[in-house]
């Protein structure tokens, strides 16, 4: 059976994957074929997980969209779902302080390091039903499988599933209060921020019979001792996967991420009457900053030099990522040059609001990311010095302000390895004895690995979805890669059992 489907080629391979994913009947010619097709655990890998997806999917605080954010009715709700699938599962459950759901078996030494699994129930606004939930649901369906096959007791370490309350940070504006209270990054002070209500996050807690003290909030902190390593399957939200063909790949770091904000000030003029020789056009200026961006972003080697200080050239391929995802001006007029210094005699008479906006003729954002911190402080250096140049040129006046910074999360090696082996022996039950390699891909978006890092090593797998979409109501899945993410995990575990 297998070596009916072992072809050489790659794309053979791919062609073969679908065909033998679409037509699960190839598999099933005879005894063999039977018994591989009982390591598959479709009932509960797939047929049950897509079925969880759809349920979670529904669980919305919003009729026509998928909306559920930290403590609201939708999450609790789901939190409940999620805790019967757990239990479901044969795992011990319960929901801590902020409203994380664990569910955790002991397997034959209570006492060694836990391995942790897990993703967040919450969601964006008009969201997709597979960002957190897919990482959730995989780890339970694949614990569910261990338990079927009488396997679940003889797990060499604790295996806990932990469905983090809150990763998306709608609410209070403030991404990781489940992963990272778990992780002891929470300060205490998180308890006093508000949501758009007012209501803070303690009375928020207190709503829902929880006791939030500051000394509740410092014992959700796990003890780095007692975890052995976290691991989280997620949606790649990017076309990476797709293009490649591939259903799974192994995430090697999490990118870090720099945000600028680049104020450009010059002339305000009428459109009409002032020469173009003339003028210092603060918005022309602009286009070209954010077009020099763009093209260092895409050509770092024509920008950078090769030498001690800059080993960076090949990690920057494929990993650097920059964006400018919102200017405005100022006024913002058809027939206006924008940024009239002469108009700033009027301020004497206007609010302080819009004297700020004047003295902000334009101003755009800057959100670069890459996999090295030193690439990304490399690049940065460089870009802001041709920023400037370009200012002096255009005789207008550019202010950069570095806003947020967070530093690159570099994935376990080992951690990687033992995911990639199981990514790959999914690969092989489903589509036979193939020859393909799993790709090893970054994460340019944070997920709970990132707060989870600050405790323990971490290993990620990414899913493919349809088009790199996530964070809308296209985000999709395809039924077998649900399928194959859960026998990647299923596989990953069974490397964990007592042999
Ligand atoms: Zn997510």
């Amino acid at each position: 059976m297998a070596s009916s489907l072992c072809l050489s080629s790659f794309l053979l391979f791919v062609l073969s994957f679908v065909i033998s994913l679409s037509s699960a009947d190839v598999l099933h010619g005879n005894e063999e074929a039977e018994a591989v097709k009982n390591d598959l655990y479709r009932e509960y890998l797939r047929e049950e997980a897509i079925s969880r997806l759809n349920e979670l999917g529904r669980v919305s605080d919003v009729d026509g969209y998928l909306e559920r954010t930290f403590m609201s009715p939708a999450s609790i709700e789901a939190g409940n779902i999620i805790r019967q699938w757990m239990e479901d599962a044969g795992l011990r459950t319960w929901v801590d302080h902020m409203g994380n759901v664990h569910g955790r078996v002991d397997g034959m030494d209570p006492s060694s390091a836990a391995l942790l699994m897990g993703s967040h129930y919450d969601t964006v606004v008009d969201a997709g039903k597979f960002d957190g939930a897919l990482g959730i649901v995989s780890a339970i369906s694949a614990l569910k499988a261990l338990k079927v096959n009488g396997k679940l007791d003889k797990l060499r370490r604790p295996v806990e599933v932990i469905a983090f309350s809150d990763e998306e940070g709608v609410r209070f504006q403030t991404t990781f209060l489940g992963s990272a209270a778990i992780a002891g990054r929470l300060p205490t002070s998180t308890l006093n921020i508000s949501d758009k209500s007012g209501r803070s996050l303690q009375d928020v807690l207190k709503e829902n019979s929880v006791d939030a003290t500051a000394e509740n909030l410092v014992q959700l902190k796990y003890e780095p001792e007692s975890v052995w390593g976290y691991v989280e399957v997620h949606i790649e939200q990017g076309p990476v996967l797709e293009s490649a063909g591939l259903p799974l790949g192994v995430v090697k770091g999490i990118a870090g991420q720099t945000r600028l904000k680049v104020t450009v000030s010059g002339s305000q003029g009428h459109a009409g009457t002032v020469p173009m020789s003339m003028r210092r056009d603060p918005m022309a200026a602009a286009a070209e900053l954010i077009v020099l961006l763009e093209t260092l972003c895409k050509h770092p080697q024509d920008f950078l030099s090769y030498d001690d200080q800059c080993s960076t050239i090949e990690s920057l391929f494929g990993s650097l990522v920059c964006t400018v995802g919102e200017i405005s001006l100022w006024p913002s007029a058809s027939n206006v040059i924008p940024g009239q210094a002469g108009y700033i005699s009027l301020c004497f008479f206007l609010p302080l609001s819009t004297i700020r906006k004047l003295s902000h003729q334009v101003t755009f954002t800057i959100d670069l990311r890459a996999i090295d911190d030193a690439d990304r402080e490399a690049v940065l250096y460089e870009l802001s010095n041709r920023m400037y140049s370009i200012c002096d040129k255009r005789s207008v006046s550019c202010v950069i302000e570095r806003k947020h910074d967070a530093k690159a999360v570099n994935c376990d090696t080992e951690l990687s390895m033992q995911l990639k082996s199981a990514a790959l022996l999914a690969f092989k039950k489903m589509a036979g004895n193939v020859e393909v390699e799993v790709p090893k891909l970054m994460s340019g978006a944070g997920h709970d690995a990132m707060a989870m890092a600050h405790l323990t090593k971490i290993g990620i797998l990414f899913v493919r979805c349809r088009a790199g979409i996530s964070h809308s109501p296209a985000e999709h899945v395809l039924d077998d890669d649900v399928w194959a993410a859960g026998l990647a995990v299923l596989a990953f575990l069974e490397n964990q059992i007592w042999s």
